[in-house]
Order: structure tokens, then sequence, then C-alpha cells
């Protein structure tokens, strides 16, 4: 079980405060991915860090870009790749971030990369043609993971049903065999029963890993239903 934390461009929780209620809790591997400015104080309070993305090269001028060596140099250990946001805002493409997770996985980085389909690719039936356009671009590694996020349950309150995400899960598991963990409004009250699906290995967590208590009670789902 995976329980990942997405502050996006939100300070986040005090790190030391944050690790300090982790302690307690067991069986479940988490991780939180600040702002890259938050990085080294969450890399200093001993929690598993990862940026919310990373360039291909290992250099080079690509103005507002880290690369994974520079990441690995202060101690991060892994990396967001291909989040919804990045794609909708951005103009993030599949094979850029095909790019971006073989080149962080190649240098040493854990990788979760997020995949999921719009609402309106999902009332047109799209929903799986859309995940193996997105999945079939990743090579399967020891250190990848995939976050299924549908991006009409992200920062919503729509999360998708239990029977949902794991439909979604089984399907990009036959495609690419990786952990697969689900986000889109994953909360305290409803991470249990998303988790405890055969194919749903942990959650990717947005607004509710802003709070201790919410992501520290997400995390004890998960333990719970591992
Ligand atoms: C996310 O940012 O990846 C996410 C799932 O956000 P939220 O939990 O707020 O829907």
């Amino acid at each position: 079980m995976i329980v990942a934390g997405n502050w996006k461009m939100y300070a986040g929780p005090d790190p030391r405060e944050l690790a300090d209620r982790l302690a307690s809790v067991s069986g479940v591997e988490v991780v939180v991915c600040p702002p890259f400015t938050g990085l080294a104080a969450c890399v200093q309070a001993g929690l598993a860090t990862y940026a919310q993305n990373v360039h291909w090269e290992r250099e080079g001028a690509y103005t507002g870009e880290v690369s994974a060596p520079m990441l690995l140099g202060i101690g991060a250990a892994g990396s967001l790749v291909g989040h919804s946001e990045r794609r909708q805002y951005f103009g993030e493409t599949d094979e850029g971030v095909a790019r971006r997770a073989a080149a962080a996985l190649a240098a040493g980085l854990d990788v979760i990369a997020c995949v999921g389909e719009t609402l309106a690719e999902r009332e047109a039936g799209e929903t799986e043609e859309v995940l193996r356009r997105q999945v079939s671009v990743l090579e399967a590694h020891a250190r990848l993971v995939v976050a299924y996020e549908p991006v009409w349950a992200i920062g919503t309150g729509l999360t998708a049903t239990p029977e949902t995400a794991q439909d979604a899960h089984a399907f990009i598991k036959s495609l690419l065999d990786v952990p697969v963990l689900y986000g889109g409004s994953v909360k305290p009250d409803n991470a249990v029963e998303l988790m405890v699906q055969p194919d749903v290995d942990g959650a990717l967590v947005g607004g509710a890993s802003l709070q201790v208590e919410s992501f520290a009670a997400i995390c004890e789902a998960a333990a719970a239903a591992a």
C-alpha cells in the first residue's frame, strides 16, 4: 500500500509535524509531493519526498524545469509525472510524460505516472481508449507506479465509486504490470472502501493531504485495508 500526498502549489503542512504524526503509522509507504521549494524541508524531516514533475534532460536551457540528478542531489526519492493539471494547463503530452518517466527511472528516482480520462471522454465511452493511449507509452519498471486519476474526480468531491475505480485499475494492470494508486477526492471517509478493492494499491491524495490529520487518517485507512 502506498499513499502519496500531492500538495500542488500549496505550502502544505509543517513537514516535522507531519513526520511526527506519521511515525505511528505502519504497513504503508507514505510519500509527500511538495512544491519544489518545499522539497528540502520534507527530506530533512525524514519524509519520503517526491517532486511534482521532472525533466528528461540532465541539464540544459529548459527554464522552469528541474532534472532527476538535481532532485537526487537534494535527497528526493522520486517524482510525479503526467498529472492532469500538467496535461491540462501546461500542454504536456503522452510522449513528453513518457520521456520524463523513463529519464527519471533511469536516473534512479521512483516515479508515479498519472493517467485518467476527462468527464467528456467517460461520457463518450472513451475511458479505456484514453487509458490505453496514456499507459501504452510507459514501460514497466520496478520503481514505476501508475496513479489512476479520473480528471472529473480531481478536486471536485466527485469520487469514483469503488467499482468504477476497480474496473479502471484492472484494465490498467492488463496493459502494464505495476501497482496502481487511485486519485480523485480521496478523503478519510471514503479511503477504506476504495483501498479494499483488489487492484487498488493505494491512493494519490490532493486536497486532503494538506492537513496533517486528514492525511494521517487516510494513511491509517490504507494500513487497515492492506
Ligand atoms: C491530485 O491532486 O492528484 C488529487 C487527486 O487531488 P484531490 O484529492 O484534491 O482530488
